[in-house]
């Protein structure tokens, strides 16, 4: 790539942009509710692997459609990237800046694990260009991380998100799980206060999921862990929705919450279906033209390339549309709507929404949102709506 064409995009409004996350699989151990692609490292992966996302990087920096775009954010993602020392990371950002532009004030956010990371780490990710954190947290109460089988314990979450002010992070994004077995409302309460005593500028709050293929299924389909009833977990889910909002956080979307302007901009990108570049081993990228690259969720076949392509149907596309869409408390705008499916189908949709209860939905007839209410029964609305525009 020349010079010249290398720093044409800086601060550019016309290049077209895009964001890139990187999957960095290692974990110190395996939590047994998990479903993403993460592995134990064994002697040497670790050191190893950031120079095969470095050739990855190369790679897709040669080809359309990602090779002539200016880069707007940057996800390190795992897995347990707070694992690799920052050296790893800072040279990630350099090869990164070497093959596109990145703007100035692009979102830099890269997940860490309390108890893998200290101050020192902090301050050296923050000095090369990391300006977010997102700290795996999960929980304050002792009980739920033991039963969640995770490797830290509150006092290294307080240590980790008070390093992370230290080094001067002044972006941080927490992440809580509720709806575990036995998980009562007081527990909860106190979760969500210890989220708003240390004040991040973002949380994610997850409801508990049994995924197939996890050792937390087949535990539930044995009965040897009883999951929250429906009832509950939409009490709990309300109520963060409740007093996070009325301490002053947006709900923007199904599960996340930000302080005003500190919404996720790389997580923004999937949800509106812009273009990102996924790398390492299970990274999924999207062209914003239909066009979805996945890469296999296996280390060895990544290394072997083994890439795997799809376009999504006029179908696929238009459900895939609605139910990201409707995960944003902005939802959708009429006018914008008929821009992107045409006169009928918004017309069509609109007419549907009028019969959705007001308690899930504020419908009018320029703007369709769903409310927390909404979000909880997410996937039958979706489908109420999709049947009637397909
Ligand atoms: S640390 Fe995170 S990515 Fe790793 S196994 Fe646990 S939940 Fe999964």
């Amino acid at each position: 790539m020349s010079l010249s064409k290398k720093h044409s995009g800086h601060g550019s409004a016309k290049k077209m942009s895009f964001g890139i996350y990187l999957h960095m699989p290692f974990c110190r151990r395996r939590c047994p509710y998990c479903d993403f692609y993460k592995k134990v490292p064994r002697a040497n992966e670790l050191e190893t692997f950031p120079s095969l996302l470095e050739k990855e990087l190369q790679a897709r920096a040669q080809n359309a459609p990602f090779s002539e775009r200016e880069v707007t954010s940057i996800y390190f993602g795992g897995g347990t990237p707070s694992l690799h020392p920052p050296r790893d990371i800072a040279n990630l950002l350099h090869t990164i800046r070497r093959l596109w532009p990145v703007k100035s004030n692009a979102e830099i956010t890269l997940e860490a694990n309390p108890g893998t990371i200290g101050l020192n780490e902090m301050e050296a990710l923050l000095s090369c260009g990391v300006n977010r954190l997102s700290l795996g947290i999960q929980s304050f109460s002792e009980r739920k991380l033991q039963l969640l089988f995770r490797d830290h314990d509150t006092q290294e979450s307080q240590a980790s998100f008070k390093y992370a002010r230290q080094a001067g992070f002044q972006n941080i994004s927490v992440d809580l799980i509720y709806g575990l077995p036995g998980e009562t409302a007081d527990e909860w309460r106190n979760d969500l206060d210890e989220v708003l005593d240390i004040a991040p500028e973002h949380a994610s709050l997850y409801n508990l999921e049994y995924h197939e293929g996890t050792p937390f299924y087949r535990w539930r389909e044995k009965g040897k862990l009883i999951p929250l009833n429906d009832e509950t977990e939409l009490e709990f889910y309300l109520a963060a929705s409740d007093k996070l909002t009325r301490a002053g956080f947006e709900h923007y979307e199904i599960s996340n919450f930000a302080r005003p302007s500190l919404r996720s901009h790389h997580n923004l990108l999937y949800w509106t279906g812009s273009p990102y570049l996924g790398i390492g081993p299970s990274a999924h990228s999207y062209d914003s033209k239909r066009t979805r690259l996945e890469n296999p969720a296996n280390l060895d076949d990544w290394k072997a390339n083994l890439r795997k392509s799809e376009v999504l149907t006029d179908e696929q596309w238009l459900l895939e549309w609605l139910s990201l869409r409707l995960r944003l408390s902005d939802g959708l705008y009429y006018q914008k709507t008929v821009e992107t499916v045409g006169d009928s189908r918004a017309e069509a949709l609109w007419l549907a929404a009028k019969d959705i209860d007001p308690k899930f939905a504020h419908v009018n007839h320029e703007h369709l949102a769903l409310k927390p209410r909404g979000w909880f029964c997410q996937n039958d609305i979706i489908l109420l709506l999709y049947k009637n525009i397909s």
